[in-house]
C-alpha cells in the first residue's frame, strides 16, 4: 500500500477536480452544484488530512493454476505499493482481492488482460463505503451523545474505546477490570481486559482484535462479546461454568497506533507505526513478528511490505507486551487471534505444513466451532490449519501460542468473504458478534472439559 512519507499521493480531493472520475458525484446534481459539492469535500478532506480512495477498486482474480497465482505476486514487485492484496495471492482455489488505487486502474487491468487473468470488481469505489462509513458514524455519535449511551452497533475511534473500557469496568467492577499490559511505540497505552469471579492465577483464555488495524469489525466483535459476557453471565449455565474455573482476558485495540492511524490519516493502515533510522517506510505487520517461524515464508523482509516482520522477532512493543503478559501468567490455555477478512476458524501451523500433535483434536474442535457460529445466522466458515486452509505464513501468534504451550490456539477470519472486505457495514457489526461469541464459547466449553 502506498506510504504517505515516501509517495505522496495527490492531495486528498485533489484527483476529484481534475474532471470526471469513476463513481463521482450522484445523480440529479446540476453541474454547478456538483462543482459546489466537489469543492466542499475537496475542503473538508484537506481539513481532516485524510486519504482520499476515490475511484480506487478493489479487484478479484480467480487464478487458475499456480503459474497465474505467480503472474498475480509479481504485481507486487511491478507496481510496487500500489497494489494492496487484500486476499494475497495464496493458492487457486482462493480468490486474490486487491485494491488497485484509480491512477494504476488502467495499467493493472491491462496487465491482467494481457495474462488472460479474469477479472471482476468488487468494489467500484473504495471512497463511496468510506464516506457512507464516516457518516453513520456521525449518527451514531449525535446518538451517543444525546442518549449518554454506547452503541454497540458503531464503529468507534480509540478514544471512544478507551472511554468506554473504562465507563464499562467501573460499572461491573465485580467482573471486569483493566490492566495495562505496556505501551505502544507511539507510547499509547496497550489495554486488556480481564474477565474473573475471584481465585488466584485460574486457567486463562486470551482474544485478541484489531492487531491488524484496518479490520475494524474485529474491534467492533471484541467490545460486544466483553458487554455478552457480563450481561449473560448469570443467564448462561456454560458461561457460568467458564468464569468459575477461568479467567478471560480481551485486549480489543491490539495495534493501538495502528488503529488511530485508520481514524486520523488512512483507513487502510494495516500494520503498526514503528519507524527506525535509516528505514523510509513505517511499520511492522505485527501479525509476522512473533518468534515461532520467525522470518520464514510467507512474511517479508522488506520494510515497505504490507507484511515486513521486522528487524528481530519481538521487535515490536505490541507484541512483546503480549509476550510477556501471557508468559508471565503462566496458565493460559486457550488463544483465540481474531482477523478478517474471509470467515475461516483456523488452527497452527501456519509457518509449516507439518500437522501439530493435536491436529486431530483441533481439526473437530474448529468442526464443532463453525457449526455452532452457522447456527446463529447460517453463515459459512471454512476451517483447517492456517498453512493449508489459508496460505503459509511466518511468525504469527497463534503459531508463538502453540509452541509456547497453548494447545488451544485459533486465528479467526471474521466476515465477509470480500463484498465489503474491510469496509464491512455497521449493520452487520452485531449478527457477526453474534456468531463469534458462539463460536468462542464453544472453544472455551471444550478447554473447560479438557483440563491439561
Ligand atoms: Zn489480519
Amino acid at each position: 500500500m502506498a506510504k504517505l512519507e515516501e509517495s505522496p499521493r495527490s492531495l486528498p480531493g485533489e484527483r476529484s477536480m481534475q474532471g470526471p472520475r469513476g463513481g463521482g458525484t450522484g445523480p440529479g446534481l446540476s453541474p454547478v452544484g456538483s462543482r459546489t459539492l466537489l469543492i466542499c469535500t475537496f475542503i473538508l478532506a484537506v481539513a481532516w488530512g485524510q486519504m482520499n480512495f476515490t475511484g480506487d477498486q478493489v479487484l478479484r482474480v480467480l487464478a487458475k493454476d499456480e503459474k497465474q497465482l505467480s503472474l498475480l505476486r509479481d504485481l507486487e514487485g511491478l507496481k510496487p505499493q500500489k497494489v494492496d492484496f487484500w486476499r494475497g495471492p495464496a493458492r487457486p482455489s482462493l480468490p486474490v482481492d486487491m485494491r488497485v488505487p484509480f491512477s494504476e486502474l488502467h495499467d493493472v487491468k491491462d496487465y491482467l488482460k494481457s495474462h488472460n487473468l479474469v477479472y471482476t470488481v468488487m468494489i467500484k469505489d473504495i471512497q463511496v463505503l468510506l464516506d457512507e462509513e464516516r457518516d453513520a458514524m456521525a449518527r451514531s455519535r449525535r446518538l451517543e451523545r444525546s442518549t449518554s449511551g454506547f452503541s454497540y452497533s458503531s464503529y468507534h475511534t480509540l478514544e471512544e474505546i478507551y472511554n468506554w473500557i473504562d465507563s464499562f469496568t467501573a460499572e461491573h467492577s465485580n467482573l471486569v477490570s483493566k490492566i495495562r499490559i505496556g505501551n505502544s511505540f507511539e507510547n499509547r497505552s496497550i489495554l486488556v481486559l480481564k474477565f474473573s469471579t475471584g481465585g488466584s492465577n485460574r486457567r486463562a483464555v486470551w482474544i485478541d482484535t484489531g492487531i491488524h488495524s484496518r479490520e475494524w469489525i474485529t474491534h467492533a466483535t471484541g467490545i460486544w462479546i466483553s458487554n455478552k459476557i457480563v450481561s449473560a453471565y448469570g443467564k448462561d449455565h456454560v458461561l457460568k461454568k467458564i468464569l468459575n474455573a477461568m479467567d478471560i482476558f480481551i485486549e480489543i485495540v491490539t495495534n493501538p497506533d495502528g488503529f488511530a492511524f485508520t481514524h486520523s490519516m488512512n483507513r487502510l493502515w494495516r500494520k503498526n507505526k514503528s519507524s527506525r533510522p535509516g528505514i523510509s517506510c513505517i511499520g511492522v505487520d505485527l501479525n509476522r513478528n512473533w518468534k515461532t517461524g520467525f522470518g520464514g515464508n510467507g512474511s517479508n523482509k522488506n520494510p515497505c511490505s504490507e507484511t515486513y516482520r521486522g528487524p528481530a522477532p519481538q521487535s515490536e512493543p505490541e507484541v512483546s507486551a503480549i509476550v510477556e503478559f501471557i508468559t508471565g501468567h503462566g496458565n493460559f490455555k486457550a488463544l483465540v487471534s481474531i482477523h478478517s477478512y474471509s470467515q475461516m476458524v483456523m488452527y497452527p501451523y501456519g509457518h509449516s505444513l507439518e500437522p501439530v500433535p493435536n491436529h486431530e483434536e483441533l481439526f473437530n474442535l474448529a468442526k464443532d466451532t463453525v457449526k455452532a457460529l452457522h447456527k446463529v445466522h447460517g453463515t459459512e466458515y471454512t476451517f483447517g490449519s492456517i498453512s493449508t486452509t489459508l496460505y503459509t505464513a511466518s511468525g504469527i501468534t497463534v503459531d508463538w501460542a502453540y509452541d509456547s504451550g497453548i494447545k488451544y490456539a485459533f486465528s479467526f477470519e471474521l466476515r465477509d468473504t470480500g463484498q465489503y472486505g474491510f469496509l464491512l457495514p455497521a449493520s452487520q457489526i452485531v449478527p457477526t458478534a453474534q456468531e463469534t461469541w458462539m463460536a468462542i464459547r464453544t472453544i472455551m466449553k471444550h478447554v473447560l472439559r479438557h483440563p491439561y
